[in-house]
Order: C-alpha cells, then sequence, then structure tokens
C-alpha cells in the first residue's frame, strides 16, 4: 500500500481480513490510530481512537463472498500521533523484511531508526524484535521452499 491509498464507498475486500489489514496500514501510513470497535465474521468497524469522527465500516455483500465499505468517514480532525500500536509486529516486520532482503540483517536498535526515519512512527524495542524474529522466519522459508507465483 502507498502513502496516497485512499477508501472509497464501495471498494472491495475478499475477505474481513485483508479489509483490516488494509484499515490498520491506512492508519499507520497517515500517522493515525484506529480502534476495531466491532468485528465479527460479516462486518468490521474501525473509529479514530481519538473519536476524533474517522469511521470506516466494511461488511459483507448479501450472499456474495466480497467485503464492501459501507460506511466512510475519512476524516481525521485529529493530529498524528507518534507512537503507533497500530504499526504492530506483522508491519513492522513487512517493512523490514525487504531491508533484510536489500541490507541484510538490523538489530532492534536499528530497525526503531529507520522505521523513525522512514515513517515518523516511534516503535517498542520488544516490538522491533518480535517483527525482526517474524521477518527472519519468513525470509529462512523462502529459502527453504522453491519460489512460487501466488496469482
Ligand atoms: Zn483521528
Amino acid at each position: 500500500m502507498c502513502k496516497n491509498f485512499r477508501f472509497k464507498l464501495g471498494m472491495e475486500f475478499f475477505s474481513l481480513k485483508e479489509a483490516k489489514q488494509a484499515i490498520r496500514e491506512h492508519a499507520v501510513l497517515n500517522g493515525r490510530q484506529v480502534e476495531f470497535v466491532k468485528m465479527d465474521k460479516v462486518r468490521v468497524r474501525a473509529v479514530c481512537n481519538k473519536s476524533c469522527g474517522f469511521i470506516i465500516l466494511v461488511s459483507k455483500v448479501g450472499s456474495c463472498h466480497n467485503f464492501r465499505v459501507k460506511t466512510f468517514v475519512d476524516v481525521h480532525q485529529c493530529a498524528r500521533v507518534f507512537n503507533n500500536k497500530n504499526a504492530n509486529i506483522e508491519w513492522v516486520s513487512k517493512v523490514v523484511m525487504d531491508k533484510f532482503r536489500n541490507v541484510g540483517n538490523m538489530s532492534a536498535n536499528e530497525i526503531m531508526d529507520d522505521i523513525k526515519k522512514s515513517h515518523n512512527i516511534g516503535i517498542s524495542p520488544w516490538t522491533a524484535l518480535q517483527a525482526k524474529h517474524k521477518a527472519l522466519d519468513v525470509l529462512e522459508g523462502d529459502v527453504a521452499k522453491p519460489t512460487h507465483n501466488k496469482f
């Protein structure tokens, strides 16, 4: 996802997991933190944790298997947050995985520095370390398995 990504009403996702990931990533890239206030088999609703008015609801489309953005208010009245809990292990591991591939291994401190510089987000040493392990696990898995294209 790039920084200019915008949700649109009617945009569809194949799964709620995918929608949730997109919502979280969108929040991180925009320097905001969202909370998932409703999450069940048919819908996910997220609001800004500063209750500034931002809201997004993605829910199942009738009898289809897809999920669609049904409600979306894309206005954050709040200020950017620095220590963003949406920048979780999964997200950080995705960011550092490319670095590991290109630049090689990094320490937890280097990861924290890098995320701060590239995304203006503060993460904890614990998150940095867990993300590092997760990324290394995936990369080692890549080597063990022959690469194949999922699509
Ligand atoms: Zn907000």
